[in-house]
Order: structure tokens, then C-alpha cells, then sequence
């Protein structure tokens, strides 16, 4: 789950680290009243799950209240990349002498935390790593040892940043490292972090992504799944305990197993289809979960065909026919769907889809005929 900048930077402040003074508001009079109470100068930032607010306009500098009022009306209701702003935070402004880039994620590769600090903050990291890779001091933490203050104090000079900021530099990474470890992130990211004019180092952005397999062991995270936006098709999903990812194109997939899903995305891809979406209904492929992944795909409106492609493994064939007959029987479906089964007692299942057998209900025997098939029905398709 992704945070808002300002959760992240409330999370922040649980580990001890720094940010300066600030609020969230949902209206232009509750903007006003935040910043006459923090004091001005002040920032008004938009509150949107995308970067880059600041060049699309949704981060403005206000010295007084009239200010206030003109940046919080324009930034609220503004769209940036497609998310509409419904919420400002406003924060004191800080006099910056330097900005800076420092994360902490995992990097799976090496099944080791990375660590990442650069004197090239305020820009985006990605156009600093592919530009001026160099200026980018990486070091990976084994999640045994932890990172030592003498790491971190290595790590900050290595990146270059100014003398003045560095200690204090590398104490805030020991809590960003903390926050991230014991917050359970899987991205704990500060672009720009900032030494001030008066050298005080910190957080003047947050992004936190929270890892949803550790919700178990934060209740506190209620607050933030409250308010988080998902798409209402990713939403129902989640309901239904579903891996599922909604795309953009016009092909729904169901798999079993997030290899298989995967694969299925890439043979729509090359038979000229656009998946709908990504969805792996997991290893059984019983009635209940093939009905409920049916269900979520046929509230996309966007899915004109479906291709359902399952390989049986220690389920059975029959077994996963008899879940897909029973499925249909319970959910109201408009697509066509095309049905590739194969593996363990494919036989069997394909003679029981066969007794089913109709223009809206195929069964093709290889993958990327069953691809093309759908992919044929969804551009022939009205609905
Ligand atoms: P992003 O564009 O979504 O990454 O939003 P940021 O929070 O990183 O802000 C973008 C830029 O706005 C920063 O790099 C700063 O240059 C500027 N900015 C943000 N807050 C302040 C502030 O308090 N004072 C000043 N002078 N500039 C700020
Ligand atoms: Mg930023």
C-alpha cells in the first residue's frame, strides 16, 4: 500500500525524523485556518499517489493567507496524472541550501536491503541513475547486521553531501533504515531531502510504501487503508482475496498461478490482444474462486472477451471443469469465453466443457489458439 506524503511523513515522525511543522486540509477555509496556526511562509502540496507534483503545478510557496486561499483553490480538484486532488498538505516552508535523495528497498536480487544516497536530490532518481549514474552511493545492508551509524557516515560522505549536513545526514538514515525495517516498508524514500539554510537537515517529501503481507502486525494501518483509493475493480478483488492487477485492454485473463498469468498476458500481447488484466485465482481453481474471479472481470466494462487458462497440477482436470460449469451457473456473464485446459486429467475436463459447448463458451486445446480466439471474439465483440 502506497501512502499519501503526508501519512509518510507522519509515519516518519514516529521513527523520530525530521520534517518540518504542518497539516492535512480538504477545503480552501480549512487551508486558511492550518496555515494562520502554523505560521508563514507555508507550502501548500497536493496530496496525490504520483510524483512529479511539483512541475504539474500542485506544490505552491504562500506568505499569507490571501496566498492560501489562491494556491488551495487551484490545487484542489486539479488533476495530476489522472488523480484528482481532494486533500492539500500544508507545511511551513523551509529555506533550502541544498537538496538531496536518500531510500532504503529491497533488493531481491541480492536478497540483501539497498541503501541509496545522492547530493543529486530534487530531480527524479531514475534520470540521475540514467544520466549520471555515479553520483548515485549505493550499499547493500544484510537485514542481520542492520546499518551501523559507521555505515551510514560512510555512505553520506561517499555521496558527496555538503560537510555541514553529514552527520546529521547519517543519524536520519539510521531512522529512515529503522522506520523502514520495523515500519515493515517496502520503499522508504526522501526526494528532496534538504539541508537547510540554517543547517538543519530533513524530510521535505515522503514516499512510503507500506508492505501489505505485514498488515497483521499493524492495526495502526487501518488509517491508511481508509484512505486509500482503488480502482473499484481492484477494490472488489481485494474483497474476494484475488492477485489481481486491472490493465487497460479488452481481453479479461484467469489463471492459475501468477507464472501462468503472466505468460497469459504476454501470448494476448503477441496474437495482437490487450489484457484486460492480470489475474491469478491461485492454485485450487475451485467453483467459488473461478465465480469470483468472473465476477471481478465482468465488472470491467472494458472486457469484451475472456480466455481462462488453467494447467492442472494437483488439481484435476474434471475437478476444475466441474468448478468452471458450476461458476457460470452462479454469475451472470456478458463476454464470450474461451477456454484453454490443460495438465493433469485435461481429458476429462475438456469432455465436460465440451456438454457445455456454445458460441459464448469455446474450448480450444493450446494456448496461444485459445489466445487468438479471444482475442478475435473481444474485436468482433459489442457490448
Ligand atoms: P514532488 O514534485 O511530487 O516530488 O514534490 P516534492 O515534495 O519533492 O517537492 C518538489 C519541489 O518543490 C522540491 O524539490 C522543492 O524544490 C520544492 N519545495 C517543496 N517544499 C518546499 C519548501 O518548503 N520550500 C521551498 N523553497 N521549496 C519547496
Ligand atoms: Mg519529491
Amino acid at each position: 500500500m502506497d501512502l499519501y506524503e503526508y501519512q509518510g511523513k507522519q509515519y516518519f515522525a514516529r521513527f523520530g525524523i525530521p520534517t518540518s511543522p504542518g497539516a492535512p486540509a480538504d477545503t480552501v477555509d480549512e487551508a486558511v485556518a492550518v496555515a494562520d496556526r502554523i505560521g508563514y511562509p507555508v507550502v501548500v502540496k497536493a496530496q496525490v499517489k504520483v510524483g512529479g507534483r511539483g512541475k504539474a503545478g500542485g506544490i505552491k510557496l504562500a506568505g499569507d493567507s490571501a496566498e492560501v486561499r489562491a494556491h488551495a483553490s487551484a490545487i484542489l480538484g486539479m488533476d495530476i496524472k489522472g488523480h484528482t486532488v481532494g486533500r492539500v498538505w500544508i507545511e511551513r516552508s523551509s529555506d533550502i541550501a541544498h537538496e538531496y535523495y536518500a531510500s532504503f528497498t529491497l533488493d531481491r536480487s541480492a536478497k540483501k536491503h539497498l541503501c541509496m544516497v545522492s547530493a543529486k536530490g530534487g530531480v527524479d532518481i531514475e534520470e540521475v541513475a540514467a544520466t549520471d549514474p555515479g553520483a548515485i552511493a549505493r550499499c547493500h545492508i544484510d537485514p542481520v547486521d542492520g546499518l551501523t551509524a559507521d555505515t551510514a557516515a560512510a555512505l553520506v560522505a561517499e555521496a558527496g553531501l555538503h560537510e555541514e549536513a553529514r552527520a546529521q545526514a547519517a543519524e536520519l538514515l539510521v531512522k529512515l533504515y529503522t522506520c523502514y525495517v520495523e515500519g515493515d516498508c517496502d520503499l522508504a524514500e526522501i526526494n528532496p531531502l534538504i539541508l537547510t539554510t540554517d543547517g538543519r537537515v530533513h524530510a521535505l517529501d515522503a514516499k512510503v510504501t507500506l508492505d501489505d503481507s505485514a498488515a497483521f502486525r499493524h492495526p495502526e494501518w487501518e488509517e491508511f487503508a481508509a484512505t486509500e483509493t482503488l480502482d473499484p475493480r481492484e477494490r472488489l478483488a481485494k474483497e474476494k482475496g484475488l492477485q489481481y492487477v486491472g490493465l487497460d485492454g479488452f481481453v479479461g485473463i484467469i489463471a492459475n498461478g501468477a507464472g501462468l498469468a503472466m505468460s497469459t498476458c504476454d501470448v494476448v500481447e503477441q496474437v495482437g490482444g490487450k489484457p484486460a488484466n492480470f489475474l491469478d485465482i491461485g492454485g485450487g481453481a475451485n467453483a467459488a474462486q473461478m465465480a469470483n474471479a468472473l465476477e471481478v472481470i465482468s465488472s470491467d466494462e472494458n472486457v469484451r472477451a475472456i480466455f481462462i487458462n488453467i494447467f492442472g497440477g494437483i488439481t484435476r482436470g474434471e475437478e476444475v471443469a466441474n468448478g468452471i460449469v458450476e461458476a457460470l451457473g452462479r454469475v451472470e456473464i456478458a463476454a464470450p469465453i474461451v477456454i484453454r485446459l490443460d495438465g493433469t486429467n485435461a481429458e476429462e475436463g475438456r469432455a465436460i466443457l465440451a456438454g457445455r459447448a456454445s458460441d459464448r463458451l469455446v474450448s480450444v486445446p493450446t494456448m496461444i489458439e485459445a489466445a487468438r480466439r479471444a482475442t478475435e471474439l473481444a474485436q468482433g465483440a459489442t457490448r
